[in-house]
């Protein structure tokens, strides 16, 4: 081998072993996706395969030819277990050992047998074959790559379609134009199927920083917009999704807001702690009764939110339903203490008004006034554009209507 190419595996090596180290990075930091530590994984093991194709010349054949395809093979299974996992679906043990080990082991016992090592033409498919598949294989997965966009999924998938594709080549190509076994002097076209799998795989590193960036953003901005406790969206979270849920035009808009009853008593005889739980208990339960596309949220302390697209009547059944559910749940602990219940206010617009704060705030009302008669109730609010959603919007004075104080 020249020391030009040598130069390019050695520097090939430490790119590999440095992005292994960043797909570690960035699993410790998201452990829910287990498919980025099998992808480093591949990454460690393909490294120093690298290592020893750079020592082609200067070290013993067994390893620079043996060791260094069988790593290859195994690295290249491993990225193809990791590209599946990343997809959500996960490969039985038994499977991937198979997938992993299994053309790896070919390869190793075909290297003991004379017949097969020393015949350029076998010894070539028996590698190039399974690295063309699990390229292959690894194109295809990549396509599936969970909460990526399609451009990084692309680039991915183009990278290994066109690892594929060389190495199917150079499985062609040793059968039309044999070289040598040695590959002193091998054809341009035949050098080349073996530096295009090197080149997209060394592009396929660099493409994984923007594949890290754009899953630590998505991953900000996830934990940016949910509530840490209860894991609904916050405030900010609920206003910037329930505005673009409730922006379809002709398309009628409610907000539900609920607050929990006499919450502090809660806490004042519980303790802190129980409150939290029932927090939690109370977010679960909605969340099992939200009808597809609403949009629920926390907005501070024990209040809470829905946005969705529905009429006042599907609103109304959908808050009576959630207040029974509460009331029926047993969210406190079972010491003989009061049931948890809720109070909800409900507001909805199937006009030419189409501003959430509005909605909010007529919800709010109504949720005062369902405060105000007892509690554990739903209350509709009057239209979201008449004066008493107005005095609420702009200015802290107590309210007109239906006696709700400010
Ligand atoms: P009302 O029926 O009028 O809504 O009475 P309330 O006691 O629920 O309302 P109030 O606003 O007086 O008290 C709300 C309580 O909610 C006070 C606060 O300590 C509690 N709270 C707010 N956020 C949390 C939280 O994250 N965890 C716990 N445990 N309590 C919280
Ligand atoms: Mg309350
Ligand atoms: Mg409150």
């Amino acid at each position: 081998m020249s020391p030009d190419a040598r130069t390019l595996f050695a520097i090939i090596a430490l790119l590999t072993f440095g992005a292994g180290f960043l797909l570690l990075a960035l699993w410790t930091s998201m452990r829910e996706r287990a498919g980025l530590r099998t992808w480093a994984a591949s990454l460690f093991v393909r490294a120093p395969g690298f290592a020893l194709l750079a020592g082609r010349g200067s070290l013993p054949f067994w390893m620079s030819i043996d060791l260094s395809n069988a790593l290859m093979c195994i690295g290249s299974g491993l990225g193809f277990v990791a590209a599946r996992e990343l997809s959500g679906v996960r490969i039985g043990r038994s499977a991937a050992g198979l997938i992993v080990f299994a053309p790896a082991t070919l390869w190793l016992v075909s290297c003991q047998i004379p017949l097969i090592y020393e015949d350029v033409i076998l010894r070539t498919i028996v590698v190039a074959v399974p690295l063309c598949a699990y390229a292959a294989a690894t194109s295809w997965a990549f396509m599936g790559l969970e909460r990526t966009s399609l451009r990084v999924r692309l680039g991915f998938c183009g990278l290994w379609a066109v690892a594929a594709a060389a190495h199917g080549m150079r499985a062609v190509l040793v059968v039309l134009d044999p070289p040598d076994l040695h590959l002193t002097q091998p054809s341009p076209l035949f050098t080349l199927t073996l530096l295009i799998p090197i080149l997209t795989f060394a592009l396929g590193l660099l493409w994984i920083g923007v594949l890290y960036r754009e899953w630590l953003l998505s991953e900000l901005r996830r934990r940016a917009e949910r509530d840490w406790m209860t894991s609904v969206l916050n405030r900010a979270g609920f206003l910037r999704r329930a505005t673009a849920c409730l922006s379809v035009a002709s398309a009628p808009q409610a907000v539900l807001v609920m607050d929990l009853d006499h919450f502090k008593e809660v806490n004042d005889r519980y303790g802190h702690a129980v409150g939290d739980q029932i927090l939690i208990a109370f977010c679960r339960r909605v969340e099992g009764l939200l009808p597809a596309g609403a949009v629920f949220g926390r907005m501070g302390g024990e209040e809470f939110a829905i946005a969705l697209r529905s009429r006042s009547g599907e609103a109304l059944d959908l808050a009576e339903r959630l207040r029974a559910a509460v009331e029926a749940s047993p969210l406190l602990a079972e010491d003989g203490g009061r049931r948890m219940t809720v109070s909800i206010g409900v507001a909805s617009s199937s006009g030419r008004e189409r501003d959430l704060d509005r909605l909010l705030a007529a919800a709010d009302h109504a949720l005062y006034r369902a405060k105000r008669q007892g509690r554990n109730r739903v209350s509709l609010a009057d239209q979201p554009d008449d004066q008493s959603a107005e005095g609420l919007l702009s200015s802290a004075s107590p309210l007109s209507g239906n006696g709700v104080p400010a």
